[in-house]
C-alpha cells in the first residue's frame, strides 16, 4: 500500500477588500458594496479549500497550480478552478470525506447564505453538502479583519483513499 488511507490538509488564505467589485464567497454572491480584490475572484473561502486539498494531496498549492500572473485565470471563478482541484483529487485516487471551514470577516452577516455555499462547494467536490462545514466569525475589532480592511479564510480537509 503506497501511504496512508486517510491525509489531511489545512488551508489558510486573506484577500484585501475593494470597493466596486462583486463579493463571492463559497462560491455565492453575496450583497455587498465592495468585495475582495485579487487576480481571480477572490473567493478567499473557495482559495483556502483549495489550499486544505492540495496540502493533504502533496500537491504544493494553488499558487503552483494557478498562477496569479498567468492572464487566463483572470477573473476566473474560483469554484471552477475548485472542480479542477477536485478533478486532480480523484486522479490521485482520493475522495473528500469531510471539509471544515472558517470565514473571519465582519460584515455582512453570512448566516443566510452558509448552506447556498455549503451546497455549492459540495457540488464542486461531487459530494453532498453534510460533508462541507461553513462558518464565520468576526475578530472583535482586531486586526485587518476587524479594521473591515479584508476578510480571512481557514480550511480543513480529510481525504479518504479509495484507489490503492
Ligand atoms: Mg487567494
Amino acid at each position: 500500500m503506497s501511504g496512508a488511507s486517510y491525509r489531511v490538509g489545512i488551508g489558510f488564505d486573506a484577500h484585501a477588500f475593494e470597493p466596486g467589485r462583486p463579493l463571492i464567497l463559497g462560491g455565492v454572491e453575496l450583497p455587498s458594496e465592495r468585495g475582495l480584490a485579487g487576480h481571480s475572484d477572490a473567493d478567499v473561502l473557495v482559495h483556502a479549500l483549495m489550499d486544505a486539498i492540495l496540502g493533504a494531496l502533496r500537491e504544493g498549492d494553488i499558487g503552483r497550480l494557478f498562477p496569479d500572473d498567468d492572464p487566463a485565470y483572470a477573473g476566473a471563478s474560483s469554484v471552477g478552478l475548485l472542480e479542477q482541484v477536485a478533478s486532480l483529487m480523484h486522479d490521485r485516487g482520493f475522495e473528500l470525506a469531510d471539509a471544515d471551514c472558517v470565514l473571519a470577516l465582519e460584515r455582512p452577516k453570512i448566516a443566510p447564505y452558509r448552506d447556498a455555499m455549503r451546497e455549492r462547494i459540495a457540488r464542486a467536490l461531487g459530494v453532498e453538502p453534510e460533508r462541507i462545514g461553513v462558518k464565520a466569525t468576526t475578530t472583535e475589532g482586531l486586526g485587518f479583519v476587524g479594521r473591515q480592511e479584508g476578510a480571512a479564510a481557514y480550511a480543513v480537509v480529510l481525504l479518504e483513499r479509495t484507489q490503492p
